[in-house]
């Protein structure tokens, strides 16, 4: 099994990069954000607890978004089979631990570590771009300020975190969508023959 987090800030490419690597790999596609949105569109119950947080830029609390992780990785057990790319989660310690058990329970863990890192005026620009293009929500200038400091303060810590248990590859995201992409198969491709 391959398991792969794709990290990094919003807007550095994460949804873009998880998209070309389940084509390549086969592997399985977690979104939190789309899970979390697609809850909005439907109007459930936790759809309306998530809006509440996603519209103001914070984050859903880690006791709520872990119960969701375990209830997708569940409702899905044929299609996890040869490993999953894990895009916007976790994206706090407590988060990165409960995954870690949520992974040893199923006899698996995380391999490695994708870090997006792209300079903080692109990130701006690109979600400005991407709101514009898809109207998503919260990719208005008020909402990005917000979920940047959020991404600094709670989220970029786990940086330090996966780099301590080895598992971090630090990728220049400020490159064209196939450059990091061939940057990103080469190293998972490393990890496959291990
Ligand atoms: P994303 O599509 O990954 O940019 O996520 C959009 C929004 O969904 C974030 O700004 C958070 O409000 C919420 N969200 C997504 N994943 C998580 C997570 N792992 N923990 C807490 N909130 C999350």
């Amino acid at each position: 099994m391959l398991n792969v987090i794709v990290f990094g800030a919003p807007g550095s490419g994460k949804g873009t990069q998880s998209e070309k690597l389940i084509d390549h790999f086969g592997l399985h596609h977690i979104s939190t954000g789309e899970v979390l949105r697609d809850h909005i569109a439907r109007g459930t119950e936790l759809g309306k607890i998530a809006d509440s947080y996603i519209s103001k830029g914070q984050l859903i609390p880690d006791d709520l978004m872990v119960k969701v992780l375990a209830h997708v990785l569940d409702s899905n057990p044929e299609r996890t089979g040869k490993g999953v790319i894990f895009d916007g989660f976790p994206r706090t310690i407590p988060q990165a631990k409960a995954l870690n058990n949520m992974l040893a329970e199923r006899n698996t863990g995380v391999n490695a570590v994708i870090g997006l890192e792209v300079d903080e005026s692109d990130l701006i620009e690109r979600m400005l771009r991407r709101g514009q293009e898809s109207g998503r929500a919260d990719d208005n200038i008020d909402t990005i300020k917000k979920r940047l400091d959020v991404y600094h303060n709670q989220t970029s810590p786990l940086r330090e975190y996966y780099l301590q248990e080895g598992k971090y590859i630090a990728i220049d995201g400020n490159r064209s969508v196939d450059e990091i992409f061939s940057d990103i198969k080469s190293h998972l491709d490393r990890q496959l023959e291990k």
